[in-house]
C-alpha cells in the first residue's frame, strides 16, 4: 500500500488529529535552529509558520496581510494563519513530503495563541511541548540583531519592531504554555548548540517511539 493511500482514512479526510510536538520559546531562542536540525532526522518533519509566511507568494492576498503585521512585530490574524497552514500541511502531505504514519509532526510557531490552540484542536494533538526556557531576553534580541544582517526579514528590521515581538510574546503567546502545562518539557536555550539538540532528541525519541512504533 502507498504511503498516501495510507495516511487517507476511509472518509477520505486525512488521518486528523496528527501527532505533534511543539517547538516554543521567545523570538531568537534557537527554536528554528534546531527545528532544521530536527527535520534531518528520520521520523521528524518540521514545520515553522514563520518559513511557511516568509515563502508564501508576495503578490498573494495573505502574503500581504502577514507582511502587514509581521512588518510591525504583531502577530498575524488567526483565521489567515490557519488557513495557510493547514493547506500547506495538506500540500506536504498530498505531496509525500510529511508522512503523518511515518513522522511526528514538529511545529514551530503555531499555535501561538490560546485561540490557534482551539482552533487547532482537531488537527493537532500536542504530545509535547518543548520550552526553550530563556533568562536573558537582551541576549535574544543581540541574536535577532545579528540575524537581520544575515536574512532579509523585514520583522527583524528595527529594534523596536524586535521589542514589540517580545512583548506581543508575553501578552499572547506565553498563555499558550498554560494550555498545554501537562505535557511541557524545559530546555535551555543559553546551552550550546549541541547540547540543546541533545536535550531535545532525549524527549522526543520516547514520543516518536510511542507514537510510530513502526518507524526506522
Ligand atoms: P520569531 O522570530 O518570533 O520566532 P517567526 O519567524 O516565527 O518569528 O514569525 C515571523 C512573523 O510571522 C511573526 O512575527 C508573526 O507576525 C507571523 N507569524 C508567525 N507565526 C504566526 C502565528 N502562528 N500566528 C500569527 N502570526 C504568526
Amino acid at each position: 500500500m502507498s504511503s498516501s493511500a495510507l495516511s487517507t482514512s476511509a472518509n477520505n479526510q486525512p488521518p486528523y488529529p496528527y501527532p505533534c510536538a511543539l517547538v516554543f520559546g521567545v523570538p531568537g531562542a534557537g527554536k528554528g535552529t534546531q527545528g532544521e536540525i530536527l527535520s534531518k532526522v528520520p521520523g521528524f518533519f518540521h514545520l515553522s509558520s514563520g518559513v511557511i509566511f516568509r515563502k508564501l507568494d508576495s503578490q498573494s492576498e495573505e502574503a500581504q496581510v502577514v507582511k502587514e503585521y509581521s512588518a510591525r512585530g504583531e502577530l498575524a490574524p488567526d483565521d489567515v494563519t490557519i488557513k495557510i497552514f493547514l493547506n500547506w500541511l495538506e500540500l506536504q502531505s498530498t505531496a509525500e513530503r510529511f508522512q503523518p504514519n511515518e513522522q511526528l509532526l514538529l511545529l514551530d510557531g503555531i499555535p501561538r495563541t490560546i485561540n490557534q490552540c482551539e482552533i487547532l484542536k482537531k488537527y493537532i494533538d500536542v504530545k509535547m511541548l518543548l520550552h526553550f526556557v530563556c533568562h536573558d531576553e537582551e541576549a535574544m534580541i543581540d541574536r535577532i540583531r545579528q540575524r537581520a544582517v544575515l536574512e532579509n526579514r523585514t520583522d527583524d528590521a528595527s529594534e523596536a519592531v524586535t521589542r514589540k515581538r517580545f512583548e506581543v510574546y508575553h501578552q499572547e503567546t506565553a498563555p499558550v504554555l498554560e494550555y498545554y502545562q501537562d505535557v511541557v518539557r524545559e530546555v535551555d536555550c543559553a546551552n550550546i548548540q549541541a547540547e540543546v539538540l541533545s536535550r531535545c532528541l532525549e524527549y522526543l525519541v520516547p514520543v516518536l517511539k510511542e507514537n510510530f512504533p513502526r518507524n526506522r
